[in-house]
């Protein structure tokens, strides 16, 4: 099998071509699950102004130094303050000003009583304004008080490139008037079949042909990877049509195309007549399974990988070859999560690298592996129910059970 590609030089020539996609312009709103383009930094203080951490009384904290129940201190009520109102005239000594949470501290305020530590039980801020307060403790300088960029400083990097925004970062990024900003572009994947066997799933079908599961299950790949899929219709066995098929992708100026089908020896010729044509291809026999034939380069420039036809191989090559690639030009983190687990049986291969379907449970202090059952690479249920893929290196031709394997998640495990 030394005629076979490594995974890993395969991979390392593909990452080697691809580069990040441009940036592009996007609307707070829209803007969750993208990745950010640049370091964003925060223009201004947050909080931008010093203000109150509760609803209660401004105070000077030295007029309440020694204040108790038995002997409260006793201030004068000058002003209210509630959120939104501008920063109020100055406390002088002896007074206090009823104040609401996030509304900003008056000049020689230097600490909050929570309404709780006074004489006063309002329950709605338009209570009316008491004349005086008593205050029941003692405040510390700074009390209560927020101070303006305590939590981000003006001019500080707030979220580095690539971050990924999520709710906090969109809160963040209302919070610092940022309205628009640039991301990464999705790449664009146009998604093409072809064969006579297979028909659509809103299409009758006829005894000897299957549905086309690729296109869609492709689709979710890529949607999920970060890009936008662009499913073309399935095309004949007919040179025409290919050829046909193959130029409409191009005319849509797509980030990459993926194909599945046409690469099994069988199923080549009518494919490789088109590619030859149209770009500068590679067929590599790469040392995976499963998934051995695979085309690699590019039509007209633009990078273009033909998986192997049989479900499970279309989605496994994927996984492994294309989903690093499609994540690199959308800046995201190229490999998708792995554990370590512990065989729950023996799985043989042939000898090449081998991406098993598991299913995971955690047992005792570990997590055991074990397979979803059949691993024919036409068996799409076997993706269904795996949790993962179970790597058994390149050489072996099996894995003890006993024996610790690297899984690679297909879904969130806990
Ligand atoms: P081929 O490479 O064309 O010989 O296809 C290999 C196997 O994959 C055959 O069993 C095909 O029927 C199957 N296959 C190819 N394309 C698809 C598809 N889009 N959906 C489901 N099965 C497919
Ligand atoms: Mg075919």
């Amino acid at each position: 099998m030394s005629d076979l590609l490594n995974v890993d030089d395969a991979l390392a020539q593909i990452l080697s071509d691809i580069q990040q996609l441009d940036a592009e312009t996007v609307a707070l709103a829209e803007s969750l699950d993208r990745v950010i383009a640049d370091d964003i930094a925060s223009p201004l203080d947050l909080p931008p102004f010093d203000n109150s951490a509760m609803d209660g009384y401004a105070i000077r904290h030295a007029d309440s130094a020694g204040a108790s129940q038995e002997h409260p201190a006793r201030l004068t009520v000058s002003q209210d303050i509630r959120a939104g109102d501008a920063p109020a005239g100055e406390l002088s000594p002896g007074q206090a000003a009823r104040i609401m949470t996030g509304a900003p501290i008056p000049g020689g305020c230097t600490a909050v009583a929570p309404v709780e530590d006074t004489d006063d039980n309002w329950r709605r801020d338009d209570a009316a304004l008491p004349a005086q307060v008593r205050i029941f403790r003692s405040f510390a300088s700074g009390a209560n008080i927020r101070r303006a960029g305590e939590n981000v400083a003006a001019g500080a990097r707030i979220m580095k490139t690539r971050t990924v925004i999520q709710a906090a970062e969109m809160g963040m990024l209302a919070a610092i008037g940022c309205a628009r900003f640039e991301v990464i572009r999705k790449p664009k994947v146009v998604i093409l079949g072809s064969g006579d066997e297979l028909v659509d799933v809103h299409e009758a079908i006829r005894p000897g042909q299957i549905r086309d599961t690729n296109s869609y299950a492709l689709a979710g790949l890529i949607r999920g990877a970060g890009g936008i899929p662009i499913r073309l219709p399935i095309a004949r066995d007919q040179l025409a049509e290919i050829r046909a098929l193959y130029r409409h992708a191009l005319s849509i100026n797509p980030d990459m195309i993926i194909s599945s089908a046409g690469v099994s020896v069988g199923a080549a010729d009518l494919v490789r007549e088109v590619m030859d044509e149209l770009g500068d291809i590679d067929f590599w026999r790469i040392n995976m399974r499963p998934g051995k034939p695979l085309a690699y380069g590019a039509l007209c420039g633009i990078p273009f990988f033909g998986l192997p036809g049989n479900p499970v191989s279309t989605m496994v090559t994927f996984e492994v070859l294309v989903r690093p690639a499609l994540a690199k030009m959308a800046g995201r983190d190229l490999q998708r999560r792995s554990i370590t687990a512990t065989l729950g049986e023996d799985m043989h291969s042939d000898g090449r690298r081998s991406y098993n379907r598991v299913r995971l449970a955690r047992e005792g202090a570990g997590i055991v592996a074990r397979s979803t059952g059949t691993q024919s690479s036409g068996a799409l249920m076997s993706m269904l129910l795996a949790d993962g893929l179970a790597i058994i290196p390149q050489g072996q031709r099996v894995a003890r059970s006993g024996n610790e394997v690297t899984v690679l998640l297909l879904r969130p495990f806990e």
